[in-house]
């Protein structure tokens, strides 16, 4: 049966009930499919322009306390090989980064005792006395509310916290018991409330995700009205109890990209790189599909690998420059552009 009825309601009316969700997400019809691409891309087009936002991504250290079953560098991994780069190093990819023609930078890791508050506070002061033309987005996991005030007083603009999933049974599918989703979600509210542009987000085919439990993330994410929605495929880990279990498929990301846009038009979207792990041209089909943000990694080479969240992860080997000259091609070969600005969030403008 058609579902297409329902995305127009979508997008007219910027949600539906659980139950129409659940149908919507779990629907066959190639053709609806194929609607809600065009719905995307026209809103998207109506929105952004043809213009691609990219944020520097610097992966600071892969050190965590935490212990989520599909990730690989999980406290519990011991064939994960531990790093964490200085200040300087950080400062250095900024640095380069801001001359290759970011303006974002996103400092992503583990859960990392050593980076105290008082460690992150002096970075962020450093990077935006450095960059005061950059926005700075912070993606380091559940703080106190106090730490994540400190943070924002020093500078930082952003904070990208996915939920990883709204349904409690399968938040605990997913997570050891010491963690949980009241928690998480209580962090993206007061993440929201201080005033950063806030990013949530979930993988697409993680073990145990339902259109039931994707119902959940749509309609999580319509109450928080995050400033940014990340998603990508959940890719098996060989280090990780999922390690067998397969990974998320590329059209089902890419409907979902799609939906997203269509409920809330003017999000942040990124296409990411596990959609180009599963997928050669998944960054523009991901762009085609209603993402209209690129974070490519500004980590140096040698810690690259060692960031392993899942397997495959796609250019480990690539300087920072060939990355970019990389993405701007693939951008313009299918019409879009890669812009030199901070790229905030429409109602920051
Ligand atoms: N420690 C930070 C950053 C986490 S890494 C935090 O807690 O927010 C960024 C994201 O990578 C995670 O939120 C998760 O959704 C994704 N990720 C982790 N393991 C993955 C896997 N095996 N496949 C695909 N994505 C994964």
């Amino acid at each position: 049966m058609s579902t297409r009825h329902l995305i127009e309601r979508l997008e007219q009316s910027g949600v539906l009930s659980k139950e129409e969700f659940v149908e919507l997400i779990s629907t066959s019809a190639d053709e609806d499919k194929e609607y809600a691409k065009q719905r995307a891309r026209d809103i998207g087009d109506a929105y952004f322009g043809k213009k691609i936002y990219v944020r520097g991504l610097i992966e600071f250290t892969n050190y965590c306390k935490n212990d989520c079953l599909y990730c690989g560098i999980r406290r519990s991994n011991g064939n994960a090989e531990r790093y964490r780069l200085t200040e300087e190093e950080i400062l250095s990819c900024c640095e380069e980064g801001e001359q290759l023609g970011f303006r974002t930078f996103v400092l992503q890791g583990g859960e990392d005792a050593y980076y105290t508050d008082e460690r992150m506070v002096e970075l962020i002061h450093k990077i935006k006395e450095r960059h005061p033309d950059c926005a700075l987005t912070l993606s380091i996991g559940e703080r106190e509310r106090e730490s994540y005030e400190k943070f924002f007083r020093a500078g930082a603009d952003r904070y990208l916290l996915r939920h990883e999933t709204a349904s409690d049974s399968h938040y605990r599918q997913l997570h050891p018991s010491e963690m949980s989703l009241a928690h998480r979600k209580n962090c993206l509210r007061q993440l929201k409330e201080i005033g950063f542009q806030t990013g949530c987000g979930f993988m697409v085919g993680s073990p145990g995700q339902t259109a039931e439990t994707l119902a959940e993330d749509f309609l999580f994410i319509h109450e928080l009205q995050p400033e940014m929605v990340g998603i990508g495929p959940f890719i098996p880990h060989q280090d990780t109890q999922f390690a067998n279990e397969a990974q998320g498929a590329l059209e089902q990301t890419l409907f979902l990209l799609s939906l997203l846009r269509i409920m809330q038009k003017d999000l942040l979207l990124p296409a990411t790189t596990a959609l180009a792990t599963i997928h050669p041209t998944g960054r523009e089909q991901g762009i085609l599909a209603g993402a209209n943000v690129l974070m490519p990694n500004l980590s140096p080479v040698n810690v690259r690998d060692k960031y392993s969240l899942y397997d495959g992860k796609v250019c480990t080997g690539d300087e920072a420059a060939e990355c970019r000259n990389c993405l701007q091609r693939r951008v313009e070969g299918i019409g879009y552009e890669i812009v030199v600005e901070r790229g905030d969030h429409p109602s920051r403008h």
